[in-house]
């Protein structure tokens, strides 16, 4: 199941457009089905899960750390992650400055922008987006490779398409007044939502229950 679903994600997507397999609270063999099919970038969004499984899956993973991440466990995936998609502050980027120049690194990131009508989704708005690009020079080891963004949880497709547009206007003008940085990933759309954000100029989608079946969390 896991390979054709795979098979049926991909070959309905742009080959322009990145997939991250979503697997948190899915087993190691589930990776190693979708591994086993040629998929190498997979996504997590709890410390312990992502390093245990760093631990014990073949090292050519691309790991990637979805989730929203606490300052004092940076230190934890710093050697290995390969892009921290939910950066929502300065002092963050600045631990993981930190943290990536210790084991010398330079970290890929992408800074979370709140999109979503629900107020409890993470996230910076444009003014505190445009401060962090403007200090960018001082950071040695964090390279700022996108924006990623969570649309509103609804049936509604209009409330989905708006967010992601507006997100996507977002990057447009950070890429327009930033010429120098790297901004070039844009991560939107997940299992419900994913043709939508396309759509509207997503670069990279994390699919999860699309490609694993749904999720039992106890
Ligand atoms: C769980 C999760 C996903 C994947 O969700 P699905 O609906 O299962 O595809 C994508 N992005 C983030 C940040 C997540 O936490």
């Amino acid at each position: 199941m896991i390979k054709q679903n795979l098979a049926e994600i991909l070959s309905s997507i742009p080959d322009t457009v990145t997939l991250v397999a979503v697997s948190k609270t899915k087993p190691n063999e589930d990776i190693m089905e979708a591994y086993n099919a040629g998929q190498r970038i997979f996504g997590e969004n709890k410390v312990q899960e992502l390093s245990s499984k760093y631990e014990s899956l073949p090292r050519d993973i691309e790991w990637h750390m979805i989730g929203h991440l606490q300052r004092n466990k940076v230190k934890y995936i710093a050697p290995f992650v390969s892009l921290i998609h939910g950066v929502d502050s300065l002092r963050l980027l600045e631990e993981i400055d930190k943290q990536a120049s210790k084991v010398n690194r330079v970290q890929d990131v992408l800074l979370q922008i709140h999109i979503a009508k629900e107020s409890s989704k993470f996230g910076l708005d444009e003014t505190e987006l445009f401060e962090i690009l403007n200090q960018l020079d001082t950071f040695n080891h964090v390279n700022v490779r996108g924006l990623m963004g969570m649309a509103t949880f609804t049936e509604d497709p209009n409330t989905i398409i708006n967010e992601f547009s507006s997100l996507k206007q977002l990057f447009d003008r950070a890429k327009n007044k930033f010429p120098s940085s790297n901004l070039t990933i844009l991560s939107m759309g997940m299992s419900g939502d994913y043709t939508m954000a396309i759509e509207n100029g997503s670069t990279m989608i994390r699919v999860g229950s699309s490609i694993f079946g749904d999720r039992n969390y106890n």
